[in-house]
């Protein structure tokens, strides 16, 4: 009887602490104004739409350049394996260059109640994977918005080294859904980020996630109906290509 009232008090207390769903523009808010995914004006444009966050994909050149793009392709070149000037000749299809992180940290810098979720991007050797994983976290420290950021990863290994290296307190979530939100806990992690689809078939894994004090995120949340699953479930954040809706759904006040 006892520990019923203590799982009841504490399943009120995590509904209480995160009671509301905010909203990730997927790459930036690039259904737009001519904008694309990962440019700078995506991330500008869904600083101006004041959502909680906006994602962006990290790689390396093979020149080790950090620079904003999904991949593994940019045009026609394999980002990982192309030097950075050779990339930044191949305009986006709007005609923005390709922005490199550096770049996109001081847009960020702009308006910083506009969290950025940074992913960084599979790469080819667990070695290189901690490269990027220092060069993206000294980068963020010194442009002073290790606050402001958030990182996720398909990649265990790349989550592992966010926390070990990390700074106290980094936000960091898995994005491959293959793990519970117990060992996800148990690794350091300060969430998970898993697919609608994944989600749908493991609801419980949002309140086992919320006693856990962890966060649940859900990508890439585009139809109005899942859009309304994940703010009746109680999901955290919605990450999204369609942010405008997601809001109306997800903050019907705003
Ligand atoms: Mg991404």
């Amino acid at each position: 009887m006892k520990k019923n009232i203590f799982l009841l008090l504490a399943l009120t207390l995590a509904n209480f602490t995160f009671a509301q769903t905010r909203i990730i523009a997927h790459r930036g808010f690039h259904a737009t104004q001519n904008s694309v995914r990962n440019s700078l004006s995506a991330l500008k444009n869904a600083q101006d739409l004041n959502v909680y966050g906006s994602e962006c994909d990290i790689n390396e050149t093979s020149d080790g350049v950090l620079v904003v793009a999904h991949g593994p392709l940019h045009g026609t070149y394999h980002i990982q394996q192309t030097d950075f000037r050779t990339l930044r000749q191949q305009l986006l299809q709007n005609g923005e260059v390709l922005p490199t992180l550096d770049e996109y940290l001081d847009m960020a810098k702009r308006k910083t109640s506009t969290k950025l979720i940074i992913e960084i991007k599979d790469h080819s050797t667990p070695q290189r994977e901690t490269e990027v994983v220092k060069k993206v976290l000294k980068a963020v420290k010194q442009h002073k918005l290790q606050e402001h950021v958030e990182y996720i990863a398909f990649r265990q290994h790349v989550c592992d080294e966010l926390v070990a290296l990390g700074p106290k307190g980094i936000k960091v979530a898995y994005l491959n859904g293959t793990l519970s939100p117990e060992y996800c806990k148990g690794l350091g992690y300060t969430g998970i980020d898993y697919s609608i689809k994944v989600m749908k078939k493991n609801p419980q894994w949002i309140q086992d996630s919320h006693l856990l004090g962890l966060t649940v995120n859900v990508w890439t949340v585009n139809q109005t109906e899942d859009l309304q699953w994940c703010v009746d479930n109680g999901v955290d954040f919605i990450t999204t290509d369609t942010p405008e809706e997601a809001i109306q759904i997800a903050e019907p006040k705003k």
